[in-house]
């Protein structure tokens, strides 16, 4: 078990076997080999307080014993047959989401992964409504298949840029631009959806948006929006897809984000978290729309029982530990003690924002290479210092604090004292 290539082997063979597009974060990235709860250790024995990572495994933590003990006892007990005999773990565990999706979605259809899931939430929306038009948030990110990325804003994510699906999607402006308030970026997105909906409602099956855009920076609208936007497309007929990939399971604060930002939506995508780490996902919806969902579909994987026995085992933990509020308390001591130092280094940290365990920093001088630049040299001086941190928005310039949310206050308060030294250092280079 222990004879570790290191990480130079690693990348070499990544370079030889993986397609040339593959990235990878570090100038000097460790090749990790362990993980227990939030902490990720390199073959060298180096320990890492995970922040970002944890988006996959956002609740429970790496190789929580709890879990993994359900996922090992189902893999030595029944491990897949096929949906199409009755087994009891993807049963219990749609009985079990239903008692904690937000309204009526009280049916749940398992995949694979998040592009999977929100794949079937957009045909289900066409399905039901008769109609084939999307919209979307700009800057959003959806997934990797032809639909999810037809409503994908973020360019740097449609793999494929000729997009044969892009014709029917519309897309609006996020709720945010740099520099400009919240409440007037909102208002400019729900005027765009107005006029969407004025002149071609009638065409549109559902709009998607995350909740809490991830990848484009971590941006959360201001508490009116969603519910208005809800109202907007219920006139119209016009489902509301959350997907719910990266915001859902307690990660802000909250089961669900939608939940939290006030809105119902009238399908779910879920994925990441739910299974920790093991693949499913699925998207859930009401007994009304489900049954537009009437010909032959389905998945090999989706919903195995050993996916959902882990899923079960993670719902488990999520609520015997109360994750959501201790995501809610740590995440305010996160974003307290980035505000604190973003008032220290005005000229290096814009803003800082988020709910519970999902937040991002934003760098000064956002669209220029020196912006990109300082997240890259944050980034490897933090993993130096035992600090795995992330990126994203729209420039890479926004440092992603995305914990595990079995973090403590011990590490955040280690997280930002390892911060502030490190913009110290890079502040006098
Ligand atoms: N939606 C959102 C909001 C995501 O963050 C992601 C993954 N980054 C996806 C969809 C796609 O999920 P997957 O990679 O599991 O296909």
């Amino acid at each position: 078990m222990h004879n570790y290539i290191g990480p130079e082997n690693v990348l070499q063979k990544r370079q030889q076997y993986f397609y040339p597009c593959t990235s990878h974060f570090y100038r000097n990235p460790p090749q990790l080999v362990k993980g227990e709860m939030q902490y990720l250790y390199g073959h060298d024995g180096k320990c890492y307080c995970d922040f970002f990572a944890g988006v996959s495994v956002v609740a429970s933590g790496h190789c929580n014993p709890e879990i993994a003990e359900q996922t090992a006892e189902q893999l030595k007990t029944l491990q897949h047959t096929c949906t199409i005999y009755l087994t009891q773990p993807n049963v219990d565990l749609a009985e079990r989401l239903a008692g904690v999706l937000p309204g009526d979605l009280k049916r749940t259809f398992f995949v694979n992964s998040g592009s999977e899931a929100n794949e079937g939430a957009l045909t289900l929306a066409r399905l039901h409504t008769g109609r084939r038009g999307f919209i979307a948030l700009e800057q959003g990110l959806h997934g990797r298949t032809y639909l999810t990325m037809s409503v994908t804003g973020i360019q740097m994510w449609r793999t494929d840029p000729q997009l044969e699906h892009e014709k029917d999607v519309t897309f609006i402006p996020r709720p945010y631009e740099r520099d400009v308030d919240a409440d007037v970026t909102a208002r400019r997105s729900l005027d765009a959806l107005k006029a969407v909906l004025e002149q071609k409602g009638g065409e549109i099956a559902a709009m998607i948006a995350e909740p809490i855009q991830g990848n484009a920076g971590i941006i959360v609208p201001p508490a009116w929006y969603f519910p208005e936007v809800k109202a907007l497309l219920k006139q119209y007929g016009v489902l509301l897809i959350a997907d719910e990939i990266q915001t859902g399971f307690g990660r802000t604060g909250s089961m669900f984000a939608m939940t939290r930002l006030g809105a119902e939506p009238d399908i779910l995508t879920m994925a990441k978290a739910l299974g920790s780490g093991i693949p499913i996902a699925g998207f859930a919806t009401t007994d009304e729309i489900a049954a537009s969902y009437n010909r032959p579909s389905a998945s090999t994987f989706g919903g195995n029982p050993v996916s959902s026995a882990t899923a079960l085992a993670v719902l488990d933990y999520i609520e015997a530990h109360n994750l959501p509020d201790r995501a809610e308390q740590l995440g305010a001591q996160l974003q307290e003690g980035l505000q604190a130092i973003a008032n220290r280094y005005p000229e290096i940290i814009s803003e800082v924002r988020g709910a519970g365990l999902m937040v991002g920093a934003e760098l000064c001088w956002g669209d220029t290479q020196r912006g990109a630049g300082l997240v890259d040299d944050v980034l490897e001086e933090m993993k130096d210092r035992g600090y795995i941190i992330g990126k994203n928005g729209v420039d890479r310039n926004v440092l992603a604090f995305q914990p595990p949310l079995v973090i403590t206050e011990e590490n955040i308060q280690g997280m930002l004292t390892a911060l502030e030294d490190t913009l110290s250092v890079l502040v006098k280079a």
